[in-house]
Formats: structure tokens, sequence, C-alpha cells
């Protein structure tokens, strides 16, 4: 069970806020503290001999970041390998139960949420394949953890893990890690997703029976699927989908975890061996916290390489203009 923090007053002008616009149905985190992060990649801090002077996420730095929520191993008496920490540049504040009075589509209200950092390694590393399978597992099995907890909070509505790897997907700082976000509303990308379940209830049976017709499968394990999607919005484009109906990645069976942790790494293996370096970004697409039963959902991770940055008909339109079909994107990943 997550406890929440003792209430404080938010302060207007640097606690995160929340701003929504009406017409385009948009929801913008104005965080002004984010503007105080460090960033080695940023400024090429990042020395092409290894480790740049005094990264907070290494083993020996404890002292720089706040005290951890989890750590891999549990054993405080073993060296840690992995650990969650809270953000300290949050663009949600934990302000416990007493959250948020305001609606949710108020132009302007506290932004409510928890925030982590998962460091995913001890040592400096720049890529999840450095990091070997068993403890690669359990990084995943520590969000698992984190995110079965969070979800027991009756103020946070929705939850995911997000990955900025490499500059050009957003990265800050070159150590390997991800973010645990928890929210007490549900974004429009997942509240779109409800909706299209809703018209279609077996809309991911389909996306299953499409992705095998029309050989745009990667790779099967445990439960899941790596798949090629119809629209890919970049190259190489891949998500992987549970093959039953299942709403939370929180809640699902210890092997399912670990199938996840083995599909990440050989997605990722074969987008190095394609486009060695290359930039990607992932995201776990889960339910509400609160289930919808009318829904068959199906948690999924959505992994997009970063290889062109957006552009005005992107934004302009919501539309994404690619080179790759899926096809030929699934069988690159394939190794084919
Ligand atoms: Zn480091
Ligand atoms: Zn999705």
């Amino acid at each position: 069970m997550s406890v929440p923090p003792p209430p404080r007053s938010p302060d207007p002008a640097r606690d995160p806020r929340l701003h929504h616009d009406a017409l385009g149905g948009r929801s913008v985190f104005i965080a002004p503290r984010r503007a105080d992060r460090p960033s080695d990649l940023a400024t090429g801090m990042q020395a092409a001999a290894g480790r740049p002077a005094g990264c907070v996420f290494c083993a020996g730095n404890e002292h720089l970041t706040p005290p951890f929520r989890l750590r891999s191993p549990a054993n405080p008496l073993l060296p840690w390998q992995a650990r969650i920490i809270p953000n300290r540049f949050p663009f949600v504040e934990d302000w416990g139960g007493a959250a948020t009075a305001a609606g949710r589509r108020a132009p302007v209200r506290p932004a409510h949420g928890v925030h982590d950092v998962v460091i995913e390694a001890a040592t400096h590393e720049a890529s999840i394949l450095a990091i070997d399978a068993a403890a690669w597992r359990d990084v995943w099995g520590m969000c698992h953890q984190r995110l079965a907890a969070l979800a027991t909070r009756s103020d946070l509505a929705w939850g995911t893990i997000f990955k900025n790897s490499g500059a050009l997907a957003g990265a800050s700082l070159e150590h390997v890690h991800s973010q645990l976000v928890a929210l007490d509303f549900v974004p429009p990308d997942v509240e779109a997703e409800l909706a299209a379940l809703h018209g279609t209830p077996a809309l991911f049976a389909h996306l299953l029976e499409w992705a095998a017709a029309q050989n745009c499968i990667v790779a099967e394990a445990g439960g899941l699927v790596a798949l090629v999607p119809p629209a890919p919005r970049q190259p190489l484009e891949a998500w992987i989908v549970t093959d039953t109906p299942e709403d939370h990645f929180h809640a699902t069976a210890p092997a399912r975890v670990e199938a996840l942790a083995d599909l990440t790494r050989l997605v990722v293996t074969r987008l190095q061996a394609v486009l060695p370096g290359a930039a990607y970004n992932w995201w776990l697409h889960q339910a509400p916290f609160a289930t919808d039963s009318r829904c068959r959902w199906h948690w999924h991770l959505e992994i997009l390489p970063r290889l062109a940055s957006f552009a005005g008909f992107e934004l302009a339109t919501g539309c994404h203009v690619s080179t790759a079909s899926p096809q030929e994107s699934a069988r690159l990943l394939r190794g084919g």
C-alpha cells in the first residue's frame, strides 16, 4: 500500500500546474522547476571515455538524489542494481488525497500525481543492452510492484512507465533510466483507445489477427506478441501486446513481466542492429486503475524509434508521415 504524503500548500509560482485547452482538448503540465534539470546529453558532457563526472544516478552518488522508494535486490545488505526514486523535477506533485477540488477540465489546477525515476543500472550504462538479462527482468519486476502499490490509491486514476533513450527522444541524462508516472485523470490518448474499444470491443483481437495475416509479427514470448502495428509512425515502430485480454500490467503474472523484459531487450537489440545508436521512446498503455468491464483491453508497450523529429504537418494534423511499410519494418525487426 502506497501512503500519500502529509499535506502542504501548493506554491503557485513553482509547483507544477495542469493547464487545459478546451478547444484542442489538450492538457499541458507547466512545471517551472524542470528548467533547473541537469543535462549531460544536451551539453555533450557524456565523455566518449565513459562516465561523466558527478552523474547523479551512478552508485556512490546516492546522496545527490532523494531516498529510494524501491531497490533491487530488496536486501539492503547487497549492493543495489536498480532503484526507483522520486523525480527531483516532477511535472506532477503528490498532494495526497486532498488533491484536486477543481474539475479535470478546469483551465488551471495543481498537477497532482506521482513522478518517479527508475534508475536501471548502478554502473554508468547508456543502453539497456548493457544490463544482464536477469537484472533487466528485476527492473521490470520492481516497476510492476511500484505501479501495483499506486493503483490501490483512490486519488490516482491511471499510471504508466515510459522511457526516453537518447537526446532525440527527449532524454536529458545518459545514465540508463526510465520514468514512472501516476495521474489523477486518464490522459487523452488513453481515453481515445478506450473510446475505440467501446466502439469495437474486439479491436485488439483484430489487431493480432491483422499482424499474423500481414506477416507483421516480430516475436512471441510468454503470452505477449511483439508486432509492427498497421500505421507505424516511424520505421521500426513496434508494440508488445498481451495475446489475451488483460487490463493492467501491474496485475499481470510474474512470468508475463519477465516476458516483457525479454521482448523489450529483443526489440531494442534488433533496432540497434538495423540502426546503431537510434534514439527511441517507449510507453506503457494500460487501462485506468478503476476497471471498466465494458472494455476488452490488452495492456501494451509502444516502442517508437525517433529517427526524425516531428514536423509541422504532424503538429498541425496529428497525422504522421513515414517511409517504411509495416511489413518491411517487421522483416527488419525479425532480423530477416
Ligand atoms: Zn551514471
Ligand atoms: Zn496504446
